[in-house]
């Protein structure tokens, strides 16, 4: 249906012609596309930013959404810690060789990737989309989506004064995070069938880390149970270390304070042991559980669902912030088409939502073996060397490839979940079935 805007009977003076609700790194890229296109977007944040938020590692494919928002020279120019490597620790210690990304790809562009301190990264993104003329308004909360009929015209929110207002556009872009505002409402929120872990963290100053070009890499070290910490070295000699496990696992023997929790696993693994045996735990330690999750559609006519808010998986391979730029950016183009049109309805953004379940469903199956009991990467790439090279595209953030080969091998040692029949538009042609799994 064609979008007209005296037929919503809206005064064209507060119009925009889209409204983005959050700025986290999915809202503020999308912000930064449409308003690079001339298009006149508002960002609603609920926080005032800088603000705090976890999830500090780039991949290596991060960098082409940071090139299409013109971030690649602000990060360059940036302090922040320069990651070239990742590296896998046993239990007892042991580090596997770190694989460097230049191994693979060019050392002038995607190997080089960064360790990001979200308060600040967010907030370069955030300014980014102002500097393109988004207008942004921090602290205001949005409790609903405005609606006529099936369509979604806006959102109406709450300032901190606690003023009610509402802000119509054609397009309502769901960038809300884990949180998920509009597949909640909407009852389209589910749970991945199996990837339902828990993660504590908090950050060190002045622990141990490596040196030279190894000083930014991130560090994966297994516990028992297939359980696992990150350790990833921030600038200001600050790291970001969490673990991540089976609920029942780190609450053995009725332990439930984070704080405890996270120092009886620092006991599972000698290399944490080691590298935080100097230094300081920096304020509080966090805890969060049951955290992917998928929506069973990308979106309705007037709305449509960017970055965790779409789908958020579990963050062994750091591939969250990849497909929250990745998907901020592709659904800016494709809003930008859609006003341009003045279509808004849900079956155009059917080829975004395939193209994003591509990419979320082949990390996934890494995520899956790597939770997979007695697997190891290693066992794989022994039978079939030709694996190593399509392991790393697709653990590097190079999502959009046909991996059935890969797949097909991995499957010679542990099961792989088939992709989730979700993501199709509401009330648009489906490009897949509707799922069967409950809602949360
Ligand atoms: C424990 C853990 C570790 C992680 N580690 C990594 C990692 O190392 N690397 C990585 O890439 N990813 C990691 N992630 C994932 C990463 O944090 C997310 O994928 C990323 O932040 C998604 O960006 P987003 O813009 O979709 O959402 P967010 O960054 O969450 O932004 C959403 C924004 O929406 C705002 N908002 C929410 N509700 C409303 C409302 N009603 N009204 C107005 N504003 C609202 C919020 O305040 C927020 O600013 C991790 C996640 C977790 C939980």
């Amino acid at each position: 249906m064609r979008y007209d805007k005296r037929e919503s009977g809206m005064g064209m003076s507060d119009n925009y012609d889209a409204v983005v609700i959050g700025a986290g790194p999915a809202g503020s890229s999308v912000a930064a596309i449409l308003a690079e296109h001339g298009h006149r977007v508002l960002v609603l944040e609920r926080e005032k930013f800088p603000r705090y938020h976890v999830g500090e590692s780039l991949i290596p494919f991060t960098y082409y959404p940071l090139l299409r928002l013109g971030m690649i020279p602000k990060l360059a120019d940036s302090a922040f810690q320069k990651k070239y490597s990742v590296v896998f620790i046993s239990p007892k210690g042991e580090a596997s060789q770190p694989f460097y990304f230049f191994s693979r790809y060019d050392r002038g562009t995607v190997a080089q990737t960064w360790q990001v301190l979200r308060s600040e990264f967010d907030q370069m993104l955030i300014e980014n989309a102002r500097e393109r003329g988004a207008e942004v308004l921090e602290e205001t909360c949005v409790k609903e989506l405005l609606r006529e009929g099936e369509r979604v015209v806006g959102a109406r929110a709450q300032t901190l004064s606690g003023e009610t207002v509402e802000f119509r556009a054609p397009i309502t872009l769901d960038c809300t995070g884990k949180e998920a505002f509009g597949s909640v409402r909407n009852g389209w929120r589910m749970r991945d069938p199996f990837l339902n872990k828990v993660a504590v963290w908090t950050y060190y100053r002045g622990s141990k880390r490596e040196s030279g070009i190894d000083e930014g890499q991130t560090t994966v070290a297994l516990i028992p149970e297939k359980g696992w910490f990150w350790h990833i070295p921030l600038h200001d000699d600050r790291v970001s270390v969490g673990v991540v496990a089976e609920g029942k696992y780190l609450s053995r023997d009725g332990v439930r304070e984070p704080e405890r929790i996270f120092r009886r696993e620092i006991e599972q693994n000698a290399w944490i042991k080691d590298h935080l045996s100097v230094g300081e735990p920096e304020g509080p330690y966090y805890i969060v559980n049951e955290y992917t999750h998928h929506a069973r559609h990308c979106g309705c006519e007037g709305l449509l669902l960017v970055g965790d808010a779409f789908a958020f998986l579990d963050p062994v391979f750091s591939s969250g912030l990849m497909l929250a730029l990745k998907s901020g950016v592709t659904a800016g183009e494709e809003v930008h088409r859609a006003i341009v049109e003045g279509d808004f309805s849900a079956s155009r953004f059917a080829g975004y939502a395939a193209g994003m379940r591509r990419g979320i469903e082949n990390m996934r199956k890494l995520v899956y073996a790597f939770y997979s009991p007695d697997f190891s990467f290693k066992r794989v790439i022994d039978a079939h060397p030709d694996a190593a090279a399509e392991i790393t595209d697709c653990l590097s953030g190079d999502v959009d490839k046909d991996f059935s080969g890969l797949w097909a091998k991995i499957r010679e040692f542990v099961p792989l979940p088939e992709d989730l029949p979700v993501g199709a538009p509401c009330g648009g042609t489906p490009v897949f079935d509707s799922g069967s799994m409950a809602a949360l």
